[in-house]
């Protein structure tokens, strides 16, 4: 070959190894920018790409540059060996990334992974997920690994969550999730075994299907207003079980919000609380219950009548303490044993609550002190009397009976003291103080009765109660009679008397009407007591007239009460009282107040007129007091006004009490009525009466009122008045 063409041949070799190399040096820099961009790629992502030395320390070789974004270290300081991968890996993780790494080392496997904790330049611990294999590199065979890690802090937290959930829903206490509508969408065990339903029973339906019942409208208001409001609920709730048995459970409700704050659900935990209640009951009963008797004790006693106390002043309403202590227990107690004391407690305690009702306590305060509360007897002090007096009754009925013991009857009586309240502004302790000494008066008056303490207030009313319970047996054993007083006209003949009532009373002897009618009229006992009024006057004018007694023109007045006249047959018991005795019609006359008729018109006239047609007669008895207007009275079939004591005694001298008796009598002549002036004692005033036109007299200055006896012997005999008046008797 010649030179020239080898230089030739060389030149070109070269152009060609240029050109070779230039476009292996483009592939190059294009594998490298390649490479770069998927560098810078990684980088972006969330692995960090590592290579490292398999040598003790595990020196790092090459580490992406996010490892300062996600860890925050400095990717050269872990290469230059500043900072040691190693040091950084938690130490209760170290021992199992070096076994991890060992056990590979020798295995044949193709990769291993590993997670462990890694501090990050701020010092909190990073989870991390670390895969790696070995570099195959031919210059460096098994010297390096390569891999990635991935930061999975976040996965492990919400794994650690969903385990500490699943150990929650372990727990012994009842866990149930609803849905914002309630619905339930998970129970644990806890749930199922309180409640009887399983899971698969309950999950889908709504929690309301567990509702008692037992809780109102207004209390799930104020539960889902605070569940709203506060995202949170705690109390005690009663719910039911699927056998339908109801227990109370001690509930926390809370809302759980998504980040919007949205409710996504309601996580409920509660406990079954029966048998903490059952022992708060147990407690309650030892704190506040005698033992004995299982009645409530002094303490819950007296919480119970400081309340009744507010109340019955708030609301104006009576009731009454009844103070019971048995009589010589503790003679009882020493002489026939404990036992039989304790026996006998028992049964005081049973009756005592027998004879109450629901709304009373009975207690006992100690020993064999029992006391009953007795609330709502009444807003009226008097019917409030009443009633404490006949829960007395029954209470010492129910006290006195005989005890049944094994092997005989024992007799053990009571004294019981009473105070009704609220009286003034007294304390528990001072209702008590009194019906303590009502107690012991109850005592002294010979044990085995009852006492009512006296405060002023009370003295009238319990006065009149008693009056009323003597008259109840006055009317039983009629202890009524009539005194008769003589009506006479000017010439001094009798014309009639008034039946003017007395009581017979067994101690008191006789009492006069003023004294018993008006408690009478109040219980009403005026109508039995009338009715024997009637029977006792009709029998007494028949005897008259059989024995000739009194003329024609005689007739007996008769008071009528109120009471009785307002009664819808009392036509009926005048008619049927008056005709059983045979009594002539004709000769009674009906003695009525002006109040009275003019009270219920229509019907006065009416049962006025009934009784006009069978020929009985009526007076207006008291004129002058009441309303006093014939405007009224014109319309009545009356035959008499009856001119009233107060104008009478006056008439003499008193210009005002002449006027009015003036007025009345020729008011009176121009209806055409019969005129009769009571309580004439004086010829003065007889004078001035018979001047003015009226001619019928009443009075002591003729006749005090007689018994029947008296009456009738005075019917006999002429009574010399003066030498002008001398009342004649008849024939
Ligand atoms: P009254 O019907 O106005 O009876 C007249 C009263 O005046 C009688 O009193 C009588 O004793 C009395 N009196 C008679 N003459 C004189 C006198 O000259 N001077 C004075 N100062 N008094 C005289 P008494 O008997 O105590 O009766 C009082 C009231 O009791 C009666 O007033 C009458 O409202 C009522 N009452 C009497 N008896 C009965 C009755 O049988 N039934 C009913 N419901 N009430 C009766
Ligand atoms: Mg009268
Ligand atoms: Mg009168």
């Amino acid at each position: 070959m010649s030179e020239q063409s080898d230089q030739a041949l060389e030149s070109e070799y070269f152009q060609k190894l240029t050109k070779q190399m230039d476009s292996l040096l483009g592939e190059l820099l294009d594998t490298r920018t390649e490479l770069e961009q998927e560098r810078q790629l990684f980088e972006m992502g969330p692995a960090i790409i590592f290579r490292w030395g398999i040598a003790p320390d595990w020196p790092v070789k090459y580490v992406s540059t996010n490892v300062s974004s996600i860890l925050g270290h400095q990717a050269d300081d872990l290469i230059s060996g500043e900072l040691h991968f190693s040091t950084l890996i938690h130490p209760d993780d170290i021992d199992n990334v070096t076994t991890t790494v060992e056990r590979f080392l020798e295995g044949e496997e193709a990769f291993f992974e590993i997670e462990y904790r890694l501090i990050d330049s701020r010092g909190n611990y990073h989870w991390l997920f670390h895969h790696a294999m070995r570099a195959r590199k031919r210059s460096d065979e098994v010297g390096t690994f390569i891999g990635y890690v991935l930061d999975i802090t976040e996965r492990k937290e919400a794994e650690e969550q969903l385990s500490l959930a699943a150990t929650a829903m372990e727990s012994s206490v009842a866990i149930s999730i609803t849905a914002p509508n309630g619905n339930i969408l998970r129970v644990n065990e806890a749930f199922s075994e309180i409640t009887g339903y399983a899971p698969e029973e309950i999950i889908g339906k709504n929690h309301n299907v567990l509702n008692s019942g037992k809780h109102d409208k207004e209390f799930f208001k104020s539960f889902w207003k605070a569940l709203t409001s506060e995202g949170y609920w705690e109390g005690e709730i009663w719910n039911k079980k699927k056998s339908g048995e109801l227990f109370p459970e001690w509930i926390s409700v809370a809302a759980v919000k998504d980040s919007a704050g949205v409710i996504t659900h309601y996580v409920a935990t509660f406990q079954d609380i029966s048998e903490r209640k059952l022992a708060e009951k147990r407690i309650e009963q030892l704190a506040y219950f005698d033992p004995l008797t299982n009645l409530p004790n002094r303490r819950l006693y007296f919480d119970r009548l400081s309340q009744e106390l507010v109340h019955a002043r708030r609301l104006n309403n009576f009731g009454a303490v009844m103070f019971v202590d048995l009589d010589r227990f503790k003679q009882i107690n020493d002489s026939q044993g404990h036992a039989v004391g304790d026996s006998i407690l028992m049964e005081t305690a049973r009756r005592l609550t027998r004879v109450l009702r629901e709304g009373d306590t009975a207690s006992r305060l100690g020993g064999d002190e029992f006391v009953a509360l007795i609330p709502n007897l009444g807003s009226e002090l008097e019917t409030a009397f009443q009633n404490a007096g006949r829960v007395a009754e029954k209470l010492f009925f129910e006290l006195t009976k005989p005890y049944e013991l094994p092997n005989r009857e024992l007799i053990v009586t009571a004294s019981i003291g009473i105070i009704l309240f609220p009286d003034e502004q007294l304390t528990a302790e001072d209702v008590m103080k009194q019906a303590d000494m009502a107690m012991y008066q109850a005592k002294e008056s010979g044990r085995n009765s009852y006492h009512f303490y006296r405060p002023s207030m009370q003295q009238e009313i319990e006065d009149r109660y008693e009056l009323e319970q003597q008259l109840n047996r006055a009317v039983k054993e009629r202890q009524f009679v009539l005194h008769y007083q003589p009506k006479v006209d000017r010439g001094g003949c009798i014309v009639g008397a008034e039946a003017l009532l007395r009581w017979n009373h067994p101690e008191r002897g006789l009492v006069f009407p003023n004294d018993f009618v008006p408690v009478a009229e109040n219980s009403r006992l005026i109508i039995p007591m009338s009715e024997q009024i009637i029977q006792i006057a009709a029998d007494d004018i028949v005897q008259w007239q059989e024995q000739n007694l009194i003329d024609e023109r005689f007739v007996l007045s008769i008071n009528i009460s109120a009471i009785h006249f307002s009664q819808d047959d009392f036509e009926e018991s005048v008619v049927g009282n008056l005709l059983l005795k045979g009594a002539d019609l004709t000769r009674i006359e009906l003695e009525l107040t002006e109040g009275v008729v003019i009270k219920d018109y229509d019907k006065t006239i009416e049962k006025m007129s009934a009784l006009s047609e069978l020929g009985i007669r009526f007076s207006i008895d008291d004129f002058g007091t009441g309303y006093s207007s014939l405007q009224y009275l014109h319309r009545l079939p009356i035959n008499t006004l009856k001119i009233d004591r107060a104008f009478v005694k006056d008439v003499v001298e008193d210009s005002g009490s002449q006027v009015i008796t003036k007025t009345i009598i020729s008011m009176g002549r121009n209806l055409g009525l019969e005129l009769i002036a009571e309580g004439v004692e004086e010829s003065a005033q007889r004078q001035f009466l018979e001047t003015h036109g009226c001619y019928q007299y009443q009075g002591y200055l003729f006749s005090r009122p007689l018994s029947e006896p008296d009456f009738r012997e005075f019917l006999k005999h002429p009574f010399v008045i003066n030498e002008k008046t001398i009342v004649q008797p008849i024939g």
